[in-house]
């Protein structure tokens, strides 16, 4: 059953559940197109899960689905963020500037942020090296994210760092943390109403990255897949993504994720046994997006990504013992 009736990205507050909102924000230059706020009631304010990206448009955006539901930024009780990129927490900070609100995110994005305040990233702290970037391949323009800016992060108001329950005044959201998109990323379920606000961790028509923020986990992806199969261990619930329409089943996205990380995992298996021996090796004999491109036709960017990426598949299998791993020189090395 179909909870959107028009194209998700339409502005404009989209009633999801009783008294909730998604609120579809538009997003500068990026490919997945806006990001979902969810304004839930709460008493005589409202409560947001996410914020939006920090940016005129999407600040305007918000204002206006507010004040559709009869509120403004003065009435946001809190805001409670799944996870640090730009577009879910960076609106949020510029609002608590001028109102106060408080902001909640999971306790491990703090290096991350960290790292961001103090200048530096997996990029400086080596990273790519392990992942076999050749030197004459620059890459060095390439910031791990060029919005991850010191001028738009500060720390938030309140770290979770283990399953909570969060009482609003109509109902209880439990914070679960799901590491591996980022390795503090948050969901939010509210069993009693049968809702998942998933935040990227499950996004219904795209596989979420994983593990790319400024300091980068090695074990994002056997994160990942753990956080996946925690929430089969939960009731199945309505999916309220970060990114794309309202879904009626968390259980079966989830199984269709798994799925694919077990092809990736394969293919990037074979890879090896073909003679790839680095991340940069493997990356560049898989092919990517739902199309199927080849690593070459890729801008730096996105080649950036899928690196990134292939090695976190690739340390997956050194930890399960699928393949060896050899660290010569800072590079990583894989064999069957
Ligand atoms: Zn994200």
């Amino acid at each position: 059953m179909p909870f959107d009736t028009q194209p998700w990205t339409e502005p404009g507050p989209q009633p999801v559940a009783p008294g909730v909102h998604r609120i579809p924000l538009p997003m500068p230059n990026d490919g997945l197109r806006a990001v979902n706020v969810y304004a839930i009631d709460d008493g005589d304010g409202l409560v947001l899960i996410d914020s939006g990206w920090n940016d005129a448009d999407a600040k305007g955006h918000l204002r206006d689905a507010l004040v559709a539901l009869g509120h403004d930024f003065a009435d946001v009780r809190r805001f409670l963020v799944t996870h640090m990129h730009a577009d879910h927490y960076t609106l949020a900070i510029a609002l608590r500037e001028e109102y106060g609100t408080p902001i909640t995110l999971g306790a491990a994005e703090r290096e991350s942020i960290e790292a961001i305040l103090g200048g530096s990233t997996s990029r400086e702290l080596g990273e790519p090296r392990r992942w076999g970037i050749p030197d004459e391949v620059s890459m060095r323009d390439i910031g791990i994210d060029p919005s991850h800016s010191r001028e738009v992060y500060q720390l938030p108001d309140e770290w979770l760092d283990t399953e909570t329950d969060i009482a609003l005044t109509t109902r209880t959201l439990r914070a679960v943390p799901t590491p591996g998109h980022t390795a503090g990323h948050i969901v939010f379920a509210d069993e009693a109403a049968s809702l998942l606000f998933s935040g990227d961790h499950v996004l219904p028509h795209i596989t979420p990255s994983i593990g790319f923020q400024p300091v980068i986990r090695r074990s994002a992806l056997t994160e990942y897949l753990a956080s996946l199969r925690l929430l089969l261990e939960l009731p199945d619930m309505m999916l309220l993504p970060a990114h794309g329409p309202v879904t009626d089943s968390v259980h079966v996205r989830v199984k269709e994720l798994l799925g694919h990380h077990d092809e990736r995992l394969d293919a990037t298996q074979r890879t090896v046994a073909e003679g790839a021996t680095t991340a940069y090796e493997s990356a560049s004999r898989l092919t990517w997006t739902g199309k199927h491109r080849a690593f070459d036709t890729l801008g730096t960017f996105n080649q950036f990504l899928a690196i990134g990426e292939t090695a976190a598949h690739l340390e997956h299998l050194a930890t399960t013992g699928v393949l060896e791993q050899t660290v010569r020189d800072g590079v990583a090395h894989y064999h069957p």
